[in-house]
């Protein structure tokens, strides 16, 4: 089997090193692999619209939308976070007077090479997926008690990459690729740390 599938050894490890319950992690990835089939065999981008698809289910909300795109110039400054997230619900007016519309936007830095810049998507797309998971109460999500932040959002980029390098693995893309879980791992340790 693959050496990225998740297994107990690895909640330890992120249980251990993200200092977070395993028993929330294992309560994730029980959430999580509900949402990955509608992901499966799919590119980070499709992920993004595997996700919005999703919470547009979940939410009853088809106007709901994710949008993923660098800063601006002049936006991105040294010290700044190399990626940000920020969830508008309907009533909030971005972008459109409607008030239905929903909003996830992720902002980057373009210099990040692809590889981490992945791994950046991956965990902000996690912040979304929390908020969601947390709104709407779906499934035995209790949302008291449960976090939608940091780690999380990391174990689930975690999840989520683990999966597709898997898949990236199949296209040789190796500048794409991560060469093992742990370089994985280690990976989204730095992005939480640097938060
Ligand atoms: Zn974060």
């Amino acid at each position: 089997m693959s050496e990225f599938k998740i297994d107990g050894a690895k909640i330890r490890k992120m249980s251990e090193e993200f200092k977070v319950g395993e028993d929330l992690i294992l309560l994730l990835h029980k959430a999580y692999c509900r949402f990955s089939p509608s992901i499966q065999g799919r590119f980070l981008a499709h992920i993004m619209r595997g996700m919005e698809s999703y919470i547009r289910t979940l939410t009853k909300n088809d106007r709901f939308i994710i949008i993923c795109e660098p800063y601006k110039a002049g936006e991105f400054s040294q010290g700044q976070k190399q990626a940000i997230s920020c969830y508008y619900p309907s009533r909030t007016t971005i972008r459109s007077n409607d008030k239905r519309n929903s909003s996830f936007i992720i902002n980057y830095n373009s210099n990040l090479p692809e590889k981490e810049l992945r791994d950046y998507i991956a965990h902000e797309i996690g912040h979304i997926f929390l908020a969601i998971m947390k709104k709407s109460r779906a499934g035995d999500w209790n949302s008291a008690g449960v976090p939608d932040t940091e780690p999380l959002s990391s174990i689930f980029g975690i999840f989520t990459m683990s999966e597709k390098n898997d898949f990236y693995a199949n296209y040789d893309v190796s500048a794409r690729n991560h060469a093992s879980w742990q370089e994985m791992f280690d990976s989204f340790l730095k992005i939480h740390q640097g938060l």
